[in-house]
């Protein structure tokens, strides 16, 4: 095999696949290196998202949500099971079947655009040269005019409560508990705490999630978060805000934690602790001293805003760079850059990256809050619609929540979309086509949406910015 490619890309998570792909779709010979070993130790390409994130992570929300419904909330349409019971070893083995058909998907999608994996950690050299080492220490040097870091990210470790895989654990740990730990502790009110949290919560685990910061969701809209603190609450996650962590024991009887609050120092023992107080980019041993390309204070590859790292042919994208740490941002960054190095016009728009929290309900948001739009003293308006008033969410019994539309007081070009119900992950898509075409809050509500389907309540939302939503007071 020749050693000499077009692009190199290192890292085959969602940004980096996603860019050996467009890159081999234009012409280019392509290798990709990835380290990521499955559960089997073979290759698993896709990085955190198809093997240890997104993907498993929705499998188990999933389950769960039938789990829940099935216990919870199938009385009201008259439907009753005795003695509804979970099978832990199932509900991870459908994960795991579902990881291993994605990530095996990437390998043939790798085959059919004549993508070259490597299977082993990539380090660039200087001169645009990458050394691959294999598991067993076999190294070998494959080079080309342009690389790809993607390097991606792994989760903080916090110095008093180490990972041990077992009892501490990061988010591969609580994808994978044996049985519902009878007490969880989550360090973290993030996006993963709050998912894997409601995972656990909804088989019959006592969640406690202690969070450091006062508020609750601090980047989502606050109307939103409100509800959503209020839901949550509902359903028996207990959210401890304002709390710091101190320290955590592992003890024969569990992991004993001391954090303090406004009353002081707590005490609490748990049957598993998760660490999810975010992710930092994952850039260890990946650049030889010599390569020019520079690090930030946080270990981000620094990037111009092309994804170009300043050193001749190397770019860099996804959670290894700045920006929000989403696969589909990464996925995008890689598809431009792949179009910037064949000589194409690349894209993407930060203005418009959506949001989701896969919660239930869920969240959903894209462009800029009310708090943002007043602290940069932009002048806007608003118009909300709640699900309660939907006649599809109210036949699915999920009438919970309200979607927000925010349009600028003088042109009506919208600024930002807020939701929080069901079905938004899809719900926020429309939002954000609009806002990529600069539509206005006019453009929504004069488009024809069917009924009866929960987009209405963005049509009525939308609507409502101009008082004029139809099936509510104005
Ligand atoms: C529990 C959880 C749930 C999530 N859910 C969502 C979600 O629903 N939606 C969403 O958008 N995002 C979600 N995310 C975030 C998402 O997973 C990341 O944003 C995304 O995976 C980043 O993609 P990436 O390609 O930049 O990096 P990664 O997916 O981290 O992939 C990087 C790859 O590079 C490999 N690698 C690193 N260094 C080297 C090296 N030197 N040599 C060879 N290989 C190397 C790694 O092993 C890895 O395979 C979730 C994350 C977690 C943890």
């Amino acid at each position: 095999m020749s050693d000499k490619f077009d692009v190199i890309v290192i890292g085959a998570g969602p940004a980096g696949y996603v860019a050996a792909i467009r890159a081999a779709q234009l012409g280019l010979k392509v290798a990709c290196v990835d380290a990521f070993a499955g559960k089997d130790g073979k290759q698993a390409l896709g990085g955190t998202c198809l093997n240890v994130g997104c993907i498993p992570s929705k499998a188990l929300l999933d389950s769960s949500r039938q789990f829940y419904n099935l216990t919870h909330n199938f009385d009201a349409h008259g439907i009753s099971a005795d003695n509804a019971k979970i099978d832990i070893p199932t509900f991870v083995a459908r994960k795991d079947k579902i990881v291993k058909q994605f990530t095996g998907g990437v390998a043939q999608l790798f085959k059919a655009n004549k993508v070259t994996p490597f299977f082993g950690k990539g380090k660039l050299l200087k001169g645009n040269q990458v050394e691959v080492t294999a598991a067993d220490g076999a190294k070998q040097t494959i080079s080309a005019a342009n690389v790809i870091l993607a390097s991606g990210s792994v989760p903080i470790e916090l110095p008093f409560a180490r990972f041990d895989g077992k009892t501490i654990v990061d988010n591969a740990g609580a994808l994978d508990f044996a049985a519902v730990p009878k007490r969880l502790a989550i360090i973290g009110a993030g996006v993963i705490g709050l998912e894997l949290g409601s995972v656990w919560k909804r088989l019959g685990a006592e969640v406690i999630i202690i969070e450091a910061l006062p508020d609750f969701l601090g980047s989502a809209d606050a109307d939103i978060a409100k509800v959503a603190q209020r839901e949550f609450k509902k359903q028996g996650l207990d959210i401890k805000l304002g709390a710091k962590l101190g320290k955590a024991e592992v003890k024969k009887d569990g992991v004993h934690l001391v954090y303090t609050d406004k009353d002081g120092e707590q005490q609490l023992v748990v049957d598993k602790l998760l660490v999810a107080v975010g992710r930092r980019a994952y850039t260890d041993g990946l650049l030889a001293d010599d390569t020019g390309v520079k690090l930030d204070e946080r270990h981000r590859i620094v990037v111009d805003e092309h994804n170009h790292t300043g050193v001749d042919g190397v770019w860099a994208i996804g959670d290894a760079v700045r920006g929000p740490m989403l696969a589909h941002k990464g996925s995008e960054e890689g598809i431009a850059v792949a179009e910037w190095i064949a000589g194409k016009a690349g894209h993407v728009n930060f203005d418009t990256i959506p949001y989701v929290i896969y919660t239930e309900p869920e969240l959903a948001w894209a462009g800029k809050t009310e708090q943002q739009l007043t602290e940069e003293g932009v002048p806007y308006k608003t118009g909300s619609f709640p699900f309660a008033a939907n006649g599809r969410a109210v036949a699915m019994n999920e009438a919970v929540g309200q979607v927000k539309v925010i349009a600028h007081a003088e042109t009506d070009r919208i600024l930002g979309v807020h939701m929080i119900g069901p079905g938004v992950s899809e719900l926020i898509a429309e939002c954000v086509v609009a806002m990529e075409f600069k539509g206005s809050a006019e453009d929504l509500a004069r488009i024809v949406h069917a009924h009866p389907t929960l987009s209405e309540t963005v049509h009525e939302a939308a609507l409502s910015v101009d008082k004029r939503a139809i099936h509510k007071g104005n």
